[in-house]
């Protein structure tokens, strides 16, 4: 069986694969405090992020003053004392000046858990523009494993996995049988000749494959967001009822964040301990 996971040599590797195959790598190296391999073909990095703890200060200080820190060496105990009691006393719009954009590389099954987060903003890879990733979620040991019981054995991960990538040679196959179609039509003058992402046959024959693909199917996006909403993702997605899949993303993107922002992760986590005393 050929797999079409995490192997760059594959037959059934799609340019976008490849494409991110190499991108992952490059990150890692040029960023390695913010960029992250997760699960076999999974990837996250904190590109870039706006504003800072003294930024939420300044905001809230509009109501009662013209004083303003000029950055966060000047960040006192005052200030640290109000970032807190504005958070645990709910007064968010400070919260939202302060913003991250996220690079996620996730199968489609934890993004689609991840999309549920409306107060945010996504662009993702088209798979009308292009053909799928190739590369497909694949548990490993600890991930089949609950308290010590293997629950998917190795032989049924393997038949996972047969089926899976005979999805992706089923979509391969099939759009090069479209494709061959097109030539020769256009070859004949049948069809009007049009090259690139936006041919209206290919663009369709790739609309209507891509429903075979399975949700764990690897996606790649940019997910912009405010702290105010940051926030709530890891209250809810750092916690143990969270599935181990976006939960492992989860714990990276607040890793993350905590070693950019540390008052900033502190506060949060004191507030939420707080919070989850009182439950
Ligand atoms: C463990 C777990 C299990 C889950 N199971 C399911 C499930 O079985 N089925 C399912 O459908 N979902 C499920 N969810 C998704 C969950 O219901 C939320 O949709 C998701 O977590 C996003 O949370 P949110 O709405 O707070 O975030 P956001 O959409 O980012 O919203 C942030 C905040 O903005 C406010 N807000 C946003 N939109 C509105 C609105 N329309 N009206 C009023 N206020 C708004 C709310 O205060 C909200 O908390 C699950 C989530 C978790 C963590």
């Amino acid at each position: 069986m050929e797999k079409s996971t995490n192997n760059p040599k594959s037959s059934l590797q799609s340019d976008a694969t490849r494409e991110l195959h190499e991108e992952i790598e490059t990150r890692c190296r040029l960023n390695p405090e913010f960029a992250r391999r997760i699960g076999n073909f999974g990837f996250l990095e904190l590109e870039d992020s706006w504003g800072d703890e003294a930024t939420i200060i300044n905001t809230a200080r509009i109501s009662t003053t013209n004083h303003r820190l000029k950055n966060l060496g000047e960040f006192g105990d005052r200030d640290r004392n109000l970032l807190y009691h504005l958070l645990s006393h709910n007064h968010g719009t400070p919260f939202e000046t302060v913003h991250f954009r996220w690079r996620i590389i996730a199968p489609i099954f934890v993004l689609r858990q991840w999309m549920r987060h409306r107060i945010c903003s996504f662009n993702e890879f088209s798979q009308r523009y292009r053909t799928p990733i190739t590369a497909f979620f694949i548990p490993d040991e600890q991930a089949r494993t609950v308290d010590g019981f293997q629950v998917l054995t190795d032989e049924q991960t393997q038949r996972y996995e047969a089926l899976m990538t005979s999805l992706h040679q089923f979509y391969q196959t099939e759009y090069q049988e479209v494709c061959q179609r097109l030539d020769e039509a256009e070859a004949r003058g049948e069809i009007k000749k049009s090259r690139g992402g936006r041919n209206p046959y290919r663009a369709r024959a790739r609309e209507l494959l891509r429903n075979a693909m399975p949700v764990s199917t690897y996606s790649d996006l940019y997910w912009t967001i405010n702290f105010r909403s940051l926030m709530n993702f890891f209250a809810l997605r750092c916690k143990p009822d969270a599935q181990q899949e976006i939960r492992q993303f989860a714990d990276t993107a607040f890793d993350m964040f905590q070693r950019r922002f540390p008052l900033l992760a502190e506060t949060m986590n004191r507030v939420l301990d707080e919070r989850a005393n009182k439950e």
